[in-house]
């Protein structure tokens, strides 16, 4: 991780750490990195993201890069709109989930995937080293607007196709999934209520799509009789789900419910998800022709994975998706389509969720100071391998350890100064039992580390 991008690009408080002046200098480094070509530049609604967005176009037109300002847009709409305009890449101010006081910048490629931290070292590095190209006054690049949203919401229905017209709540938590997420249910004949649609970079709930800050959303679907309810996060590359009897979807029930249904949708194939998630999503594919590969955490570590397998779907236990055949950036909206397309075709999802296997999961969180991490980590692979009697090791991201019934995964977080322990067995009382010694090996680690 540098000094800037963390785990999800740059993400900080603006006029803090993220001014316009660090915009400017993102702009010149990624046109510099670029060294020609077009970038498209997307924002989401928060009220610093004009003043960022034209900070970076600024700083991209100097090194000579024509921009695309498609200003207001979703995440995944920018992904869209990087390849319906054939561009070299692509940047999103947003600051997804987090409250409205941030906002961040986070680059793609031009197949729709996020910046690997590898790409974004090297602008960090272009811009530390202040070795910006400047561009001759005849060669500043040009600043076109456009809108691919009618494109979008066209390619998009034909991709999905509904038999039935079904009753709809969509809540966008006032972001950027307003302006195209009920626009796409409403084409799809669907009918639709919006919630919190209105985007004005004040957010009426938490942007983090969970049980609880959708009890709105589920208490509409109630009193609505809807069919469903999704909701988005602040720049809609993830989805969250309140089924027909207005209950929260846990995340892990509808990753198994809609990878079971892109293989049936697709054909067998592999499905993708990161090491956090657990063994329901294994045992409800098997039977649907599904191989379950983890990946890291993170939508790029996924969209990686998906291309190197060939994989027919990938997801991450946070209700971020990427649908291949549709595109390599997560998108919230499209997988909303697809849930609808899912209940279209296979029933209710209160009913389907019965099929889908349920273990306990257990999650703790010790303060670590960052810079224990590293020497923890070693520590705790020592002795967790000594105290657990596991058959099967992973260690891409953190250390998760398999026995058939159960698995743990030690693992730091990159955005704060703890250590996380996610464990899953198929009774309360093994996972307890678990739960009790990882904590001591945890501590331990951490104390003399
Ligand atoms: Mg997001």
């Amino acid at each position: 991780m540098g000094r800037y991008f963390g785990t999800s690009g740059i993400r900080e408080v603006v006029n803090e750490k993220l001014t316009p002046e660090l915009a400017l200098n993102v702009g010149k480094a990624l046109g510099t990195f670029l060294g020609g070509g077009k970038v498209v530049v997307g924002m989401d609604t928060r009220t610093s993201g004009e003043m960022l967005k034209s900070a970076l176009i600024s700083g991209l037109l100097s090194t000579g890069i024509d921009v695309i300002d498609i200003g207001l847009s979703p995440t995944p709409l920018t992904g869209f709109a990087i390849k319906l305009y054939g561009a070299d890449a692509g940047v999103t101010i947003t600051a997804s989930h987090n409250p409205p006081q941030y906002n961040g910048i986070k680059v793609w490629q031009p197949d729709g995937m996020a910046y690997t931290s590898e790409m974004e070292n090297r602008l960090e590095r272009i811009f530390e080293e202040g070795r910006f190209k400047r561009a001759s006054w005849n060669e500043i690049g040009k600043l076109t607007h456009a809108d691919p949203k009618g494109e979008y919401i066209k390619r998009a229905l034909d991709a999905i196709n509904l038999d039935e017209s079904y009753k709809v709540v969509i809540d966008s938590g006032n972001g950027a999934g307003s302006i195209v997420s009920p626009y796409l249910q409403r084409e799809l004949g669907n009918k639709v209520i919006s919630l919190n649609s209105h985007p004005s970079g004040y957010f009426v709930r938490e942007l983090e799509p969970n049980a609880k800050s959708l009890e709105g959303l589920a208490k509409t679907v109630r009193v609505m009789g809807a069919n469903v309810g999704i909701a988005h996060d602040g720049d809609a590359d993830r989805i969250g789900v309140v089924d027909d009897r207005g209950k929260f979807v846990e995340y892990e029930v509808m990753l198994s419910l809609i990878s079971g249904y892109m293989l049936r949708k697709f054909g067998r194939g592999k499905i993708i998800t990161t090491v956090d998630a657990g063994f329901a999503l294994d045992d409800y594919v098997k039977p649907l022709g599904g191989e379950v590969i983890r990946a890291r955490v993170g939508d790029v570590a996924v969209a990686e994975k998906i291309k190197e397998e060939n994989a027919v779907f990938g997801g991450e236990p946070s209700g971020t998706w990427i649908m291949p055949q549709w595109n390599l950036t997560p998108d919230g909206i499209f997988a909303g389509a697809l849930v609808l397309e899912m209940i279209d075709k296979l029933g209710p999802i209160s009913e389907l969720a019965k099929e889908v296997p349920r273990y306990v999961t257990l999650r703790a969180k010790l303060p670590c100071p960052n810079e224990k991490k590293a020497r923890a980590m070693e520590i705790i692979a020592k002795e967790a391998l000594q105290s657990f009697d596991y058959d099967r090791l992973i260690d891409i991201d953190g250390i998760r350890i398999e026995n058939g019934d159960w698995w743990i995964l030690f693992r730091p977080s990159g955005t704060e100064p703890i250590m996380r322990i996610t464990l899953e067995a198929h009774t309360k009382e093994k996972a307890e039992e678990l739960m009790k010694k990882a904590r001591r090996v945890v501590e331990s680690a951490i104390r003399n580390a």
